[in-house]
């Protein structure tokens, strides 16, 4: 019959606990049943379940079949699921950042790609798009160090792609996550012009406290700086006619949680919250450099999450993105593009599964 799948997570309304709610972290789909038809589930009382009831729980896959292996399943799934028609890459056009946080993971040198990098890179990509007729997008990330500080690779890198894409009928996106400390209006149109579309940016919280995490390599604070390039580009003529994704990312640890409400209301008095997309991270280990000693645990991250998406909601900024979608990649650096298949046989062995519920629930009446 069936089993309560344990990728499930339900939880009582704690304002009405006749009501359940029931998330799938499979299908990334939510359902508010009554908590008595969890209990039913619990019971395995099968019959007591309406048939709407039992076919939106297995179209959800809160119910599954009772002798599936789910994680089987889903490591399949997973490995089928990787070759879509959307070539995934990030490229760190130099080793350099002129900032020093606390937090970063990485080593940092004076080093720019070389032209025959750039060369061999370009090679490999349309290589790799020529040989796989399922790509029709190429999504480039730009990612450091701090990538501003090649943009002349960025622009030569775009120039060449965008050419190859056109030829071959591919579309070029692209976007980058920059500390904005290059980011004037200058080097923003530069962006734009090579199809930079969304741009990511780190503000740690008020002056005082971003200029003590965020510190240049010479101890000096970046707040300035980079509010100002904020604020210039986003009321610039430039952003008005591209219209950008902007995303403001706040780090968060025990150390600077406070700060998100007077944080969000300073970007209200300057008129850029209502231009930019909020969402904030906990500050985790990178390669054992201890950046989590003074983080948040989990729980105490995701309860003030809460609160702060609930600020941003009565902001007018709505997430809808806050329930995780299902993903079949972790990470874009994990997918294999080597790799061929398709998820369409198991989305049809699932299909199948669903259908044959219908079937037995429509004879059954
Ligand atoms: S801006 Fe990014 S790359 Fe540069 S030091 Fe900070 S975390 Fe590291």
């Amino acid at each position: 019959m069936f089993k309560l799948s344990k990728y499930a997570v339900v939880a009582i309304l704690p304002t009405n606990a006749a009501l359940s709610l029931c998330f799938s972290t499979k299908t990334g789909e939510m359902l508010l049943i009554p908590t008595k038809v969890f209990d039913f589930i619990k019971n395995k009382e099968w019959n007591n379940l309406k048939s709407n009831e039992l076919l939106e729980l297995v179209r959800t896959e809160l119910l599954v079949c009772e002798d599936e292996d789910e994680t089987n399943f889903v490591l399949q799934f997973d490995e089928m699921s990787q070759n879509n028609n959307i070539l995934l890459s990030t490229i760190q056009p130099t080793a350099n950042c002129q900032l020093d946080c606390h937090y970063c993971g990485q080593v940092h040198s004076n080093v720019i790609m070389s032209d025959e990098i750039l060369q061999k890179m370009l090679g490999r990509i349309k290589n790799i798009i020529l040989t796989n007729p399922n790509y029709k997008t190429v999504c480039i990330t730009w990612y450091g160090g701090e990538p501003l500080m090649a943009l002349d690779c960025i622009c030569k890198f775009y120039e060449d792609m965008f050419k190859f894409c056109e030829e071959n009928s591919i579309n070029y996106i692209s976007d980058i996550i920059t500390n904005a400390m290059l980011l004037t209006l200058e080097n923003f149109a530069i962006l734009m012009k090579c199809k930079v579309m969304s741009i990511q940016i780190t503000i740690d919280g008020t002056k005082e406290t971003h200029d003590k995490r965020r510190i240049t390599k010479d101890g000096k604070g970046s707040f300035d700086i980079i509010f100002n390039n904020l604020c210039k580009v986003i009321h610039s003529e430039i952003y008005s006619l591209y219209k950008p994704k902007i995303i403001l990312r706040i780090n968060i640890d025990s150390t600077n949680y406070q700060e998100v409400p007077i944080l969000i209301d300073f970007l209200k008095k300057n008129n850029i919250f209502n231009k930019v997309n909020v969402f904030f991270a906990p500050i985790i280990e990178w390669g054992d450099n201890g950046a989590d000693k003074v983080s948040l645990t989990t729980k105490e991250f995701a309860e003030k999450e809460i609160e702060w998406l609930i600020l941003l909601y009565t902001n007018g900024q709505i997430h809808t993105e806050l329930l995780p979608i299902r993903k079949s990649l972790n990470c874009m650096v994990n997918g294999q593009i080597s790799e061929q298949g398709t998820h369409t046989q198991l989305v049809a062995n699932k299909g199948e599964y669903f259908n044959l519920v219908k079937n037995q629930l429509e004879l059954g009446n």
